[in-house]
């Protein structure tokens, strides 16, 4: 603590995600109309808090918290200190990395998922599981975790603790190195897991960023090297078809679509494009 102190700014970015909150299994859980929502929304909290005071304890000066799943509106403002900001809503550039820049030291996700090409993990998918099948950049296929870690990378930022199921934290590990991680639950399959208690997902949380901060040095900014191909396939057949229309994008196949990016801000606001638009944006 005093050697962080000593070391002066120290700034954290926290992206949280739901998937990966302890307890969360199925769509119960995810989203405003669902029985469990106003719970689970307090529990994703909850976590989130965890990392923050956990944060401080290890030196942090500044905290920004970017709330990035569903509608973006899940964490309750209220129960966070005066001292720190928190992005919420959406659509927004650079999505679940929103704000984020060179000035930050390091970077946290708490509740995150595996991707849509993992065998197992609960509800895994990548940006929209009702939508996309694959996502990938330089050939590799990501998850929302490495995709955002090398967000991160572009501006020179590492990703130092992750936290989720076994599965999510294994698979962003395998592409962004050996951060520290801690697992909510055990993957049973997609709609079920042998999850902690929101109590003890609590204390490992703590625990782990406070390990993480305390030898952020040994992290590395993910960097892919640009310009970055990125690969997307869809579910359906009409998206890839008609963003061929675009002379920037080409047709890999049937459902999926190729777009070369000059870094990661391109790749990320072609994503963000395609996730958000459609002709009857309003207002
Ligand atoms: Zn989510």
């Amino acid at each position: 603590m005093a050697a962080s102190a000593q070391l002066g700014k120290l700034k954290v970015y926290i992206s949280v995600d739901m998937e990966g909150v302890a307890g969360v299994v199925t769509a119960d859980q995810l989203g405003p109309a669902s029985f469990e929502y106003a719970k689970f929304r307090e529990f994703m909290t909850r976590e989130t808090l965890s990392a923050v005071q956990a944060a401080k304890q290890a030196g942090a000066t500044e905290i920004l918290v970017a709330d990035s799943h569903g509608n973006m509106e899940n964490l309750l403002i209220d129960m966070f200190p005066p001292d720190v900001r928190l992005i919420r809503g959406s659509p927004r550039r650079l999505s679940m990395m929103a704000g984020i820049d060179r000035t930050f030291d390091a970077v946290i996700f708490i509740g995150y998922h595996a991707s849509t090409n993992n065998l197992q993990g609960v509800r895994a998918h990548t940006f929209s599981s009702a939508r996309l099948t694959r996502v990938a950049l330089n050939g590799a296929v990501v998850t929302e975790g490495a995709f955002n870690a090398a967000v991160a990378g572009h501006f020179g930022v590492p990703v130092v603790m992750i936290s989720g199921d076994d599965a999510a934290v294994a698979e962003v590990r395998s592409l962004v190195g050996n951060i520290e991680g801690f697992e909510t639950k055990k993957t049973l399959g997609f709609h079920s897991a042998n999850s902690l208690t929101p109590e003890a997902s609590i204390a490992g949380i703590a625990q782990k960023v406070k390990a993480a901060l305390a030898r952020r040095g040994d992290f590395k900014p993910y960097a892919v090297k640009a310009p970055v191909t990125l690969d997307i396939s869809f579910k359906n057949y009409m998206p890839a078809e008609v963003l061929a229309y675009l002379k920037i994008v080409q047709r890999v196949d049937s459902h999926s679509i190729r777009y070369v990016g000059q870094d990661m801000v391109d790749v990320s606001d072609f994503v963000d494009f395609i996730s958000s638009y459609n002709l009857a944006l309003e207002p």
